[in-house]
């Protein structure tokens, strides 16, 4: 004899609640007989892509000319697909689209067979084996819970309780001249922008000039954050950032090495600019170091840095409880590994910052569906279940199967 949910109630005496909530249960009992529970993992397929940028891209660590990403095909027994996308920056994340490969083979090896729909245990058990390649990590995890929102029948943002489907990112403007950064950051307020985010980090008199001179380009009005990617010294820091004051920045990313918490720290108890941990903010953990320490005013939550959108929303809920907002980045992902972030950042209220612009670079655009971005910066997500992302099939059809 087959029990239903309604059925175990009435037997239990919850009569009346079951027949209070047939559609809960009647949606449960759907859920179930979809196979939820059930579901295996069929295959994974991986593939390697490059998409050249349409101009270098310069920050103080280096030049970047091209995404070189990682795509990753889930594929459950029934025919449900969740995508992923890795895309690795070496002098940040540590690891690179060939390392990502190596480690995807082991990872395809290790979660086939398994409940797609067990994202914390598959996660836990891929951490054992992968500790230092953040990236391809987050690739599982979004495919994962690609299908997660699938199963369930709802984009991740309102899974994840989220209910903000638009909200504004930033446009990044690359290291330059003065005068070339001036403008390439007008030439974005121009056409909408309210959030213009810069790169600096050389050398504080010219990093001064070049935050000057994209201050006047844009106006007063547009709000302006600025990205030193841990090329200041602690000194050189306070310095620039005291130079900077009367230009209205919102905040500074990173303005010192990774490691060094105790000088970012420093640099925020003396900066007239609020400070924001990029490349010191990996894992939840971490979180929980700069929060101990005291060392930020705002968390840079990464997908490529936190191994996923599980780890990104962990990161924002302690975040949260500590009264820290977030802002969500990003390294050189195609719109699969932005609308991914876009998910996280509709998902919570403590995130109201957003950096989801590497698309704007890219020379190919090979997404169908997923988030879509107005000329000025307005994302706004399908209400589709999942990430509610494709590949076009077009450019999955060139790619060759790792
Ligand atoms: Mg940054």
């Amino acid at each position: 004899m087959t029990i239903t949910r309604k059925g175990f109630l009435k037997a239990l005496g919850f009569g009346i609640l079951a027949s209070q909530a047939p559609h809960s249960w009647a949606a449960a009992e759907k859920l179930e007989k979809s196979g939820a529970g059930k579901l295996r993992i069929k295959d994974v397929e991986i593939y390697a892509f490059d998409i050249p940028l349409t101009e270098p891209f310069r920050v103080s660590l280096g030049v970047i000319s091209a995404a070189n990403d990682v795509l990753v095909r889930i594929v459950t027994d029934e025919g449900l697909v969740g995508l992923g996308e890795a895309s690795p920056f070496a002098p940040i994340t540590g690891d690179t689209q060939d390392t990502d490969l190596i480690m995807a083979r082991s990872i395809r090896e290790m979660i086939k067979g398994k409940d797609p729909l067990a994202v914390d245990a598959l996660l836990t058990e891929i951490g054992h084996i992968v500790h230092s390649s953040p990236s391809i990590v987050a690739a599982f995890d979004m495919a994962l819970m690609d299908i997660l929102g699938k199963v369930a029948g709802l984009p991740l943002f309102r899974l994840l309780g989220g209910d903000k489907a638009t909200f504004e990112t930033d446009i990044t403007t690359g290291m330059d001249t003065p005068e070339k950064m001036a403008a390439g950051a007008g030439g974005h307020a121009a056409r909408g922008y309210k959030n213009i985010k810069m790169k600096v980090g050389l050398d504080p008199d010219l990093d001064a000039e070049r935050v000057q001179a994209v201050r006047e380009a844009i106006g007063k009005d547009v709000r302006l954050r600025i990205d030193a990617n841990q090329g200041w010294t602690v000194p050189q820091a306070i310095y620039a950032l005291r130079k900077m004051e009367r230009f209205n920045v919102q905040f500074v990313e990173q303005p010192v090495v990774a490691w060094d918490i105790a000088g970012l720290k420093a640099v925020r108890n003396e900066s007239p600019i609020p400070v924001c941990a990029d490349e010191a903010l990996f894992l939840p953990q971490d979180a929980m170091k700069l929060i101990k320490a005291e060392a930020c005013d705002y968390f840079n939550i990464k997908l490529m840095k936190a191994g996923g959108m599980t780890n990104s929303v962990r990161i924002a809920h302690i975040a949260d409880a500590a009264n820290i907002r977030c802002m969500v980045g990003c390294m050189m992902e195609t719109r699969l590994g932005l609308t991914a972030g876009a998910h996280v950042v509709a998902s919570q209220r403590n995130i109201v910052f957003a950096d989801l612009d590497a698309y704007t670079i890219h020379t190919v655009d090979p997404i169908v569906g997923g988030m879509m971005v107005s000329p000025s910066g307005e994302i706004v997500l399908p209400e589709l279940p999942g990430l509610g992302v494709d590949v076009d099939p077009a450019f999955l059809k060139k790619l060759k199967r790792i």
